[in-house]
């Protein structure tokens, strides 16, 4: 079997490099934030442009951090995208603010701007969009419209840091923005980790002290805030592939293209990135009315598939009995459609001809 994702080959790459990184690291014990922390924080900032950074222990803590910070409580209503990994979602829950679900763009599979503003009341605090698969969402429109209303706009970048559009990076661009390094997002570290990006200094101490248990001093505590620290070994890691990640990223898109030619399988559609934008391509997912026969006829032929997601969120027990059925139809529709294969900048040619042909002999 083709590996989805080959880490292996990554750490067999950076080997020498991260074994460095991670026994200075031991050597020097300084385990809990520190120099590797705040070292990782302003290169992040760097290659962003977001104004600042707190780095936290995973992508759901930073989306917790950052509702947060912009003081999302019990009662309040929160816009989103049911077409995403649940955190999203359950962090709304989770302060017990109200998720209120906004239908998907058909092409790109991020939030529709155009069906937004009619979802906004009085309770809403914060428009939650997810730059899936790589692509960012349709921030310039969606931050005109919040900044119309007076809401905030916390971009969940889970999949698309390093990802761009004519205005610049994915992080830079919203109020705040949260991101993730569980292994297999486009830049992992070793377990988990995470940040928030804040281009709102008014948010930038809050966030931070949220972070350590609401610190304000060392034992002072002024805020309710969360253990949501990074690991500096994990610091010291992510610093190591941050200096690779742009030349990952130019390996991933000549993946992306070579399948963009390569593919002609009529029964599959390719993905659509919009004019302007870049993607880190998180995912390369194609979209059949066929997936269930195509993810089959691939998986006997030794190439792996998987499908991000297989319901909308509001469908999930949790929270079924609460939205009605064809709530987002287009959503709806495309978790029943669309299937994921290998990319990585570790992707082997031999191994992306083999994925190729076994799509392409599929009828
Ligand atoms: C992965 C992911 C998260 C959660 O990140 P973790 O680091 O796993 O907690 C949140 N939102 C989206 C869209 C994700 O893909």
């Amino acid at each position: 079997m083709i590996p989805f994702i080959n880490l292996k080959k990554q750490y067999q790459t950076y080997k020498a490099e991260i074994d460095a990184a991670i026994s200075k690291t031991v050597e020097n014990t300084a385990f809990i934030l520190g120099p590797e922390v705040s070292g990782l924080e302003k290169e992040l900032a760097e290659f962003t442009q977001a104004k600042s950074v707190v780095a936290c222990s995973s992508g759901t803590d930073a989306l917790l951090i950052a509702l947060l910070a912009a003081g999302v409580k019990a009662g309040d209503e929160v816009i989103t995208t049911p077409f995403t990994f649940f955190a999203t979602v359950e962090m709304i829950l989770l302060l017990g603010a109200k998720p209120v679900f906004v239908d998907i763009d058909e092409k790109t599979f991020n939030i529709n701007p155009d069906l937004i503003e009619e979802k906004i009341t009085d309770k809403t605090k914060v428009i939650v969009p997810v730059s899936l698969y790589g692509q960012m969402a349709d921030l310039s429109c969606i931050n005109q419209i919040a900044e119309k209303h007076n809401i905030k706009v916390l971009e969940d970048a889970a999949q698309s840091f390093g990802a761009s559009n004519a205005k610049g990076r994915s992080c830079s661009q919203s109020t705040m923005a949260a991101t993730s390094f569980f292994p297999a997002k486009p830049m992992g570290c070793f377990g988990d980790g995470g940040a928030v990006f804040i281009n709102d200094d008014k948010y930038s101490e809050l966030a931070r002290q949220i972070m350590n248990h609401g610190q304000t001093g060392r034992y002072e505590h002024e805020v309710l805030g969360i253990n949501g620290r990074l690991d500096a070994l994990q610091a010291a890691i992510l610093r190591v592939k941050l200096k690779h990640y742009q030349y990952e990223i130019n390996q991933r898109n000549e993946r992306a293209e070579r399948y963009k030619s390569e593919i002609k399988n009529q029964d599959v559609i390719l993905p659509f990135v919009s004019e302007g934008e870049t993607s880190v391509w998180a995912q390369f997912t194609l979209k059949s009315e066929r997936r269930e026969e195509i993810v089959s006829f691939l998986q006997e032929r030794g190439v792996p598939t998987a499908v991000h997601y297989p319901e909308v969120a509001y469908k999930q027990g949790l929270m079924k009995d609460q939205y009605s059925e064809e709530l987002c139809p287009i959503a709806e529709r495309i978790c029943k459609e669309v299937f994921s294969i290998p990319i990585c900048a570790f992707l082997s040619e031999e191994d992306q001809s083999t994925i190729i042909q076994a799509i392409n002999q599929f009828s």
